[in-house]
């Protein structure tokens, strides 16, 4: 199974993972052009991509989704909540959305589709572990706070994609006004480099996991040098050296390498 995260951060969100037969997009928060672009840099092929899967409906994970999936006919998989509030949204049924509650595991292809729900300020959220029945990842971003369940699925994990989102000092001396800083920090917000710094290390000490790409960092409350260093030093108090650790962070603008897990 490979996997490629195309955009990441609060200006869009796009990811592709392929298994030998099967091909999926987790988001589309970029348009269509962009997709195309950044896939043609790591040689993927978007004509051959089965179907699109949505976390939520917030703009920065579903604005170029209408354009791509109609323009290469792709169903797009999204929760009827998000469904509804997104069609309200954008005032019309305009694309290849197909409402699935995702309330049980199901199959593309040769990929299995486990989705969870995650606290966040959107009408539904949620993540997603993805199989190919040898390998796996969770990809959890846009989350408030890493309940167990969530915890549980990355315990199992082959390879975890999961936010880092603000930085608390940057975020609370930074620009925002204080009802935006309060929601980016509660329970239905994002994870904080700590939050995730913390997880890291308990998932790398518990459960031996190694394999982190860093997602959905904010551009105003954080930087990928302030990220690292919060985790690098999060690893310093637990005794673990940071080369035993894979990390990867996805950027904004640029696609990631192309990661075999
Ligand atoms: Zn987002
Ligand atoms: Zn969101």
């Amino acid at each position: 199974m490979i996997f490629c995260n195309l955009a990441s951060g609060s200006k869009g969100n796009c990811s592709y993972i392929s298994s030998n037969d099967t091909s999926i997009l987790v988001d589309v928060g970029i348009n269509c052009k962009a997709v195309e672009q950044r896939a043609a840099i790591v040689g993927i092929d978007i004509s051959r991509v089965d179907a699109i899967i949505i976390t939520h409906e917030h703009i920065d994970h579903m604005q170029g989704v209408c354009a791509l999936s109609s323009k290469y006919n792709i169903p797009v998989y999204i929760h009827p909540s998000s469904y509804y509030s997104f069609v309200g949204k954008v005032g019309t049924e305009i694309c290849n959305l197909k409402a699935n509650s995702f309330d049980r595991p199901f199959d593309i292809g040769s990929l299995n589709i486990n989705a969870f729900r995650v606290s966040h300020d959107a009408a539904y959220t949620q993540g997603f572990t993805i199989s190919d029945g040898e390998k796996s990842i969770v990809m959890a971003t846009d989350l408030g706070y890493l309940n167990d369940n969530v915890y549980k699925r990355m315990q199992n994990a082959d390879y975890i994609y999961i936010e880092s989102n603000y930085d608390q000092s940057m975020l609370f001396n930074g620009k925002y006004p204080k009802y935006l800083q309060y929601r980016i920090d509660g329970k239905n917000g994002h994870l904080s480099n700590v939050e995730t710094s913390n997880a890291i290390a308990r998932l790398y000490l518990e459960n031996g996991r190694k394999r982190f790409m860093l997602a959905h960092l904010s551009q105003n409350n954080n930087t990928p040098d302030v990220a690292l260093q919060t985790l690098f030093s999060t690893l310093g108090q637990h005794n673990i050296d940071v080369k035993d650790i894979e990390i990867a962070i996805a950027d904004q603008a640029n696609p990631s390498e192309i990661i075999t897990i």
